[in-house]
C-alpha cells in the first residue's frame, strides 16, 4: 500500500446521547480511493463529518500527513488541504457559476494559483464553463454536484471526502461523476468516498471498508469486496 495520508483509529462519533460510529480504525492511502459502504444509518456520513471537523471526534484519532487532526476545527482541517463535499448538492445557488468556484479558493491568496485553479476546474467541467455567469440554482441536479466537486478543487485539496456524488442523478450524470473521480485519482488526488452506489464504488476503489451499524464488518480492495457472498447479496442486489 502507498505512504498512508488519512489514518482515522478508535474513531466514537455521535450526536447528544447515541454514540452512531463506534470505534472504526481506518486508513487512506496517499493517492488512493478508499470508500465506504454499508447501509443508510451505518455512519457512513458521520465519519466524514468527524474527519472534516464538523462533529467532535468523541473518542479515537486522525492522523493527516503525519500530523494530528483530531478535533482541530474545521477551518484549520481544511487549511491542511481537506476538502468536504458533503451529500446534497450545496452549492450558493444565488451566487454565479464564477462566484461558486471562486469562493472554493477562499483560502488561497496568490491570485494566479486561483486562476491556474479555476482553468484546470473549467477544462474538468466544460458544463461549466458554459454557464460561468448564471445562477448556480438554476443549474442541473447533475451539474449542481460537478459545482459542488469544483469547488472543492478550487481550494487544492491533497484529500477529498466525497458523501454520496451520485445520489438522485440520471445514469449519464452518475457515469460522468464515477469518471470524474476516477481522473482525480490519476492525477494524484486521494479520495474518501461515501457511496449509495456500491457496485460503481467498488469499481474504482482500490480499498473498501463496509461499515454496519457503526463498526466496520468486512474490509478489502473494491475488487474482493465485490466478490465477497456477503457484500453481493447485502449491497449489490446479487
Ligand atoms: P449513513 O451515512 O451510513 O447513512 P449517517 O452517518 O448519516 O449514516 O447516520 C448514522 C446515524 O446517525 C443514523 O442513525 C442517523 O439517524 C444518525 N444521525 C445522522 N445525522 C444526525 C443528526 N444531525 N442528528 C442526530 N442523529 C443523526
Amino acid at each position: 500500500m502507498s505512504a498512508v495520508l488519512l489514518d482515522a483509529r478508535g474513531l466514537e462519533i455521535g450526536y447528544g446521547a447515541s454514540v452512531v460510529v463506534k470505534g472504526v480504525d481506518l486508513a487512506v492511502g496517499a493517492g488512493q480511493i478508499v470508500c465506504l459502504i454499508g447501509a443508510n444509518g451505518a455512519g457512513k456520513t458521520t465519519i466524514l463529518r468527524g474527519v472534516s471537523g464538523l462533529l467532535k471526534i468523541r473518542a479515537g484519532s486522525v492522523t493527516f500527513d503525519g500530523e494530528t487532526l483530531t478535533n482541530r476545527p474545521a477551518h484549520v482541517i481544511a487549511r491542511k488541504k481537506i476538502a468536504h463535499v458533503p451529500e446534497g448538492r450545496q452549492i450558493f445557488a444565488q451566487m454565479s457559476v464564477a462566484e461558486n468556484l471562486l469562493a472554493g479558493a477562499y483560502l488561497e491568496r496568490d491570485a494566479a494559483e486561483i486562476e491556474r485553479r479555476r482553468e484546470k476546474a473549467l477544462a474538468r467541467f466544460p458544463r461549466l464553463k458554459e454557464r460561468l455567469s448564471q445562477s448556480a440554482g438554476l443549474l442541473s441536479g447533475g451539474e449542481q454536484q460537478m459545482l459542488a466537486i469544483a469547488r472543492a478543487l478550487m481550494a487544492g485539496p491533497k484529500l477529498l471526502l466525497l458523501d454520496e456524488p451520485s445520489m438522485g442523478l440520471a445514469p449519464l450524470f452518475v457515469e460522468e461523476i464515477f469518471s470524474i473521480i476516477k481522473s482525480l485519482k490519476d492525477e494524484g488526488r486521494t479520495i474518501l468516498l461515501v457511496e449509495q452506489n456500491a457496485h460503481a464504488a467498488l469499481e474504482i476503489a482500490d480499498h473498501a471498508y463496509v461499515l454496519e451499524n457503526g463498526r466496520i464488518k468486512l474490509q478489502g480492495s473494491g475488487r474482493e469486496m465485490l466478490e465477497h457472498d456477503d457484500i453481493s447479496a447485502a449491497y449489490l442486489g446479487g
